[in-house]
């Protein structure tokens, strides 16, 4: 029977159980809509597609667990809410993961051919791809499974084929030969982005290159160039000069001898070189340098590409051949030293580029490549955010992206890989010319020539993981019967992402998205304005999630966190509530395992309190009182003359409803979490559920009609907090709401039923009116009453369990109200009789409050003289010794200024406070009677 729970929460039990029904239920699937459904909000986010080959860290499940708890939570507002699943086909990290296997097998890439080896990563993805599916799936994440995508699906791949050819016949793309950055590892093109520099530790090299005179007989003089590569000095074709640098004046119109190669190449006059930097003298090796790549055009000179795809040194460079570039390097500095050519080596520090995948060295090189022209794209994605059609949040992310995209380069979108898109361009044996077509053509678009070979190139991973926001709807194939998903969906209403993909990803979106949706017509027919072509209206940058010390998660540092590892041992939900409670725009997240600790316990309260309600539910039960279960399910209700605690306890609800929703629509997690919490702990456990133990009384003479309003009103609450809870904590909430029916509920899951909303008309309503007094605020003056009390006891030193007598005075616009409610006090302060005194009572133990009410314990202790002198003594010693230490320290001038604000604040308050317990002990010291 449900109501019956096991008496200890144990979330690995209860999650799998739920994780698989979700699943199995296709509870978040959300169909086309017909045009016959009711009028809905949509709300609506892509999840950025993780690698096929990803495992699910703690930066995923942060991630997750935002988007979810939106999700969640516009799904029970009632909007018509996607929240749509898929992984990357990752092109350099899969082929990199399926060339290792192969080559552990004794084989490799080359060997298989294209072909086998595409087929090998078909086979891998089938068996071992999208893991981190598998782990969202079991940690509950409410996407639309049967949405799920995968980059290089037949439909998608026609979506980047379209893409392609439009781009091409609309002028921008074009193929030319560019310096890329160059993984000599991964032998392919890679972009700036996914080059990550480094500082390293080399040399400088002074190279003395012969003079020649203008008839190219050698001089005397020589010219001194520095390089930090001096094996690129092979495919030199100039060196660069100031035009007006003084020292080279007489050196204009002569030529230089290439040392080790002897060709003989052109001194170039350029005011681009820096006259202060080096020898001002420049070696220009255009096929291996951006800068000289420009000069070389400038100045007309050849392109001499001196290594091949490995970075070993090509035909070009002589007797070096074959020889890899850091080896050709020694062999070169070698020869110029011996030659006498070396006029010096310097330490110098460089900022090396490597590959972001396998960390070899980039090397800058010259090489055929597709690129999309971008700034007509870019403009609109600039004019996009301007106009305010993409908001950020943070708001500072705003200008990163301005920054970048007005500084925008050509996208090299060309990769010479296997894995991946094939770009659909044919080269014509005949003609030489370039055939880019939408279906495999069989002759040169050009001269009709069937000698055709398709490029071998794929394109980059994000230019089809850029085209998602419109290819999951269906583009290219928007036809009249065959845009439903596209109507409904498009533009999406939030992406939530991280900072590391801001370029890569959510800025292509944004230019790949407005170039085609643009197109696209309104439904009406009319055409789309810019705001209705972007792909989403929002976009929110999560934050890192750090270590404890807050420390970024490395593995060369081992303090990475495995969120799988701590789910199965302190659950889902703990874990969920920890990243959340933490969670707000910009702030980092310091990963505690401490606070999920807590948040562990939390979750404990809150089945403790459901076992607590289920069994007086069946004990009213078994004698017959029966509570109605049409009062959940909805904003529970009071009437005036329900008892205080009810009618607080409901207050309270709305109020904590109406904080979370606020927070929640300005992405404040955190807050939204904390007033859950206080709500639930504080509120709920701690004041409510102990006032109604009063209420529940089932002796012979118990009022029925009492237990059962107590009861439903505990019922109703409870069942409404585990809605509120359910965003943040889907697992427990669904099986204690199931409980709460007792396994007949009204819907298939609590995330199907209605968020807690409320309203100032519906807050007023709860309160029972507005101001002084309303029984809430009553509710609240007791609760301090009550604290003053307990104080009053420790004061008194009345032992813990000790219900003691207290005298107390209450202002007349009180007095009603308390003595409607002396079981309450009697009961949450340990007061075994409350004797209402006439006057307001004198003396030093006195306590008050506010005005409202004063009075004392009645307390007479029995006083062990002795021991309490050594006690009161012990305690001066302890506090003169802290004050001495505070003092000490915040006499220490230098540790007070660089120490932060905050640091100085709190010991100032702990001397302050220490300093107050001090003179107490001493006062009790002095009053206790002299011997
Ligand atoms: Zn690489
Ligand atoms: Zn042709």
């Amino acid at each position: 029977m449900p109501h019956d729970l096991p008496k200890a929460y144990d979330p690995t039990a209860i999650e799998d159980k739920w994780a698989e029904y979700w699943v199995r239920e296709n509870l978040f699937a959300q169909p086309t809509p017909t045009g016959g459904e009711a009028q809905q909000d949509t709300f609506d986010i892509l999840l950025p597609p993780p690698n096929v080959t990803g495992n699910l860290h703690m930066g995923h499940m942060f991630e997750h667990t935002e988007s979810d708890i939106l999700i969640r939570w516009h799904r029970m507002r009632g909007d018509r809410v996607l929240w749509i699943p898929g992984t990357d086909h990752a092109g350099i990290a899969t082929q990199m993961l399926v060339e290792r296997q192969v080559v552990s097998e004794g084989t490799s890439r080359q060997d298989l051919g294209r072909e086998a080896f595409v087929a090998r990563v078909w086979e891998w993805k089938r068996h071992y791809g999208g893991n981190i599916l598998r782990q969202m799936k079991r940690l509950g994440a409410s996407v639309d499974w049967q949405r799920e995508y995968f980059t290089m699906d037949d439909n998608l791949s026609v979506a980047v084929r379209e893409a392609f050819v439009r781009l091409y016949e609309q002028g921008l793309i074009y193929r030319g030969a560019y310096i890329v950055n160059w993984c000599p590892r991964c032998q392919t093109a890679i972009s700036d982005l996914e080059v990550v520099h480094e500082e390293q530790k080399g040399h400088i090299w002074e190279i003395r290159y012969p003079v020649s005179d203008a008839d190219g007989n050698p001089t005397e003089e020589f010219l001194t160039v520095a390089t930090t590569r001096p094996e690129t000095m092979l495919g030199d074709t100039a060196v660069a000069i100031h035009p007006e640098d003084e020292r080279y004046l007489h050196l204009h119109g002569k030529k230089l001898r290439l040392p080790l190669v002897g060709r003989e190449i052109p001194i170039i006059l350029d005011d681009w070189v820096s006259r202060d930097f080096g020898t001002g003298a420049v070696k220009v090796t255009p096929a291996h340098d951006p800068n000289d790549f420009e000069l070389g055009k400038r100045h007309n000179l050849p392109n001499i590409n001196v290594m091949d795809e490995t970075a070993h040194i090509n035909a070009e460079g002589g007797v070096y051949e074959g020889l890899d570039r850091y080896v050709a390097r020694k062999r070169i500095v070698a020869d110029l030293e011996e030659q006498g050519l070396l006029a010096g080596v310097k330490d110098h520090t460089n900022n090396i580029g490597h590959c972001d995948r396998c960390k070899t060295v980039v090397e800058p090189r010259l090489s055929t490549q597709w690129f999309v022209q971008i700034q007509p794209l870019a403009d609109k994605a600039i004019e996009a955010v301007n106009t305010g059609a993409i908001k950020f949040t943070p708001e500072m992310y705003k200008k990163t992206y301005l920054n970048w995209m007005e500084n925008i380069y050509d996208w090299c979108i060309s990769r010479q890989l296997w894995w991946g898109h094939r770009i659909p361009a044919w080269h014509c044996g005949t003609c030489g010319k370039i055939t880019v077509a939408r279906v495999d053509p069989t002759a040169c678009a050009h001269c009709g020539s069937a000698q055709l070979t398709q490029e071998t190139d794929v394109l980059d991973t994000w230019f089809s993981s850029g085209l998602l926001p419109v290819s999951v709807f269906g583009w290219p194939n928007i036809t009249a019967e065959n845009r439903a998903d596209f109507d409904a969906f498009y533009p999406t209403s939030l992406l939530v992402t991280g900072f590391d993909i801001l370029f890569f990803w959510v800025a292509r979106m944004i230019m790949l998205g407005i170039w085609f949706a643009k197109d696209i017509p309104e439904k009406d027919g009319s055409s789309r304005s810019l705001a209705n072509s972007v792909p989403f209206r929002q976009v929110y940058i999560h934050a890192l999630v750090r270590d404890a010390n807050r420390e970024k998660m490395s593995k060369t540092k081992g303090n990475v966190i495995d969120p799988i590892g701590i789910v199965k041992e302190y659950g889902t939900d703990a874990v969920r509530f920890t990243l959340a409670s933490m969670a707000s725009p910009g702030t980092d997240i310091a990963f505690n395992i401490a606070r999920t600790e807590g948040y562990r316990a939390f979750a404990n309260k809150i089945w403790n309190a459901a076992r607590f309600i289920f069994m007086n539910v069946d004990r009213a039960a078994e004698i017959g009182i029966a509570v109605d279960p049409d009062i959940m399910g909805r904003m529970p209700f009071v009437s005036n003359d329900s008892p205080i605690e009810e009618h607080w306890i409901v207050a309270e609800l709305y109020k904590c409803a109406a904080e979370v929703n606020q927070s929640l629509e300005i992405y404040r997690f955190d807050d939204a979490a904390n007033n859950v919490y206080q709500f639930f702990w504080g509120s709920f456990c701690d004041w409510y559920l102990e006032i109604v133990k009063l209420r529940l009384d089932f002796s012979e003479t118990a009022n029925r009609e009492k237990i059962k309003t107590a009861l439903a009103t505990l019922l109703s609450v409870f069942e409404a907090s585990l809605r509120l809870l359910s965003p943040f904590m889907p697992f427990i909430t669904e099986e204690l709401w199931h409980a709460v029916y007792d396994g007949n509920p009204p819907v298939r899951s609590v995330a199907l039923t209605f968020f807690p909303t409320s309203s100032d008309e519906a807050y007023e309503r709860a309160m029972g009116g507005i101001g002084f007094d309303t029984k809430p605020v009553q509710m609240f003056y007791f609760q301090n009453l009550i604290g003053e009390i307990r104080n009053a006891r420790k004061e008194a030193q009345v032992p813990e369990k000790e219900a003691v007598p207290v005298a107390l005075y209450a202002h007349p616009k009180v007095r009603t109200a308390l003595a409607e409610n002396l079981d309450i006090i009697q009961k949450l302060a340990r007061v075994a009789d409350i004797k209402l005194l006439e006057t307001e009572p004198q003396g030093s133990d006195v306590f008050t409050y506010l005005g409202f009410f004063s009075g004392k314990v009645v307390y007479e202790r029995t006083i062990d003289v002795p021991a309490e002198r050594e006690r009161h003594t012990k305690d001066i010693a302890k506090y003169e010794k802290g004050v001495a230490a505070a003092e000490r320290q915040l006499g220490n001038e230098s540790f007070v200024q660089k120490a932060p604000p905050h640091i100085v604040e709190g010991l100032k308050k702990q001397e302050a406070e220490t300093r107050l317990l001090l003179e107490k002990a001493r006062a009790a010291l002095d009053a206790l009677p002299k011997e």
